[in-house]
């Protein structure tokens, strides 16, 4: 979303609506989160103590990885700031903005739902989807796991 300075001082205020498309906010992160469409933007900008000034709301639905299970899960995330251009700018362009403050909303250890079961440790099933017939006493067994490893 970018609005040319000198039309803002012209106009006093300036206000867009963008639906900006995916391609152009790439948020790379290592479990492959994305977006999954375009992000919905609106922006007010005025000129305020002799700068730009602008006002952000952002709306975007994102793909995540659950920590836990590791399906796939969508998160609706609506990130709202103010963005500050000096005059001598050309232009006001919130791209990059609206970008990091996506990432920022993400949370640091996403879950499709807090009461995700995740995998079992032992075969690996999605434990949401039903039990998978190991043994309950996982984490004992585990233990004489490595005792056995121990001793030989
Ligand atoms: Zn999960
Ligand atoms: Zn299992």
């Amino acid at each position: 979303m970018k609005v040319r300075v000198r039309d803002i001082e012209r106009e006093g205020s300036v206000e867009l609506e963008e639906a900006i498309p995916a391609a152009r906010l790439p948020i790379d992160t290592p479990d492959q989160t994305r977006l999954e469409g375009p992000v919905q933007a609106s922006l007010k900008a005025e000129i305020q103590n002799g700068a730009v000034w602008a006002w952000v709301q952002a709306q975007a639905k994102i793909s995540l990885a659950c920590a836990r299970c590791l399906d796939r899960y969508s998160l609706e995330v609506r990130p709202a700031f103010d963005v500050e251009v000096p005059l001598t700018e050309e232009f006001l362009d919130a791209d990059d903005d609206v970008r990091q403050h996506l990432l920022l909303s993400l949370p640091a250890k996403p879950l499709c739902s807090v009461s995700c079961k995740g995998l079992c440790a032992r075969c690996g099933k999605n434990l949401n989807k039903g039990p998978c017939g190991c043994p309950s006493d996982n984490i004992a067994s585990a233990f004489d796991v490595l005792k056995s490893l121990k001793l030989k």
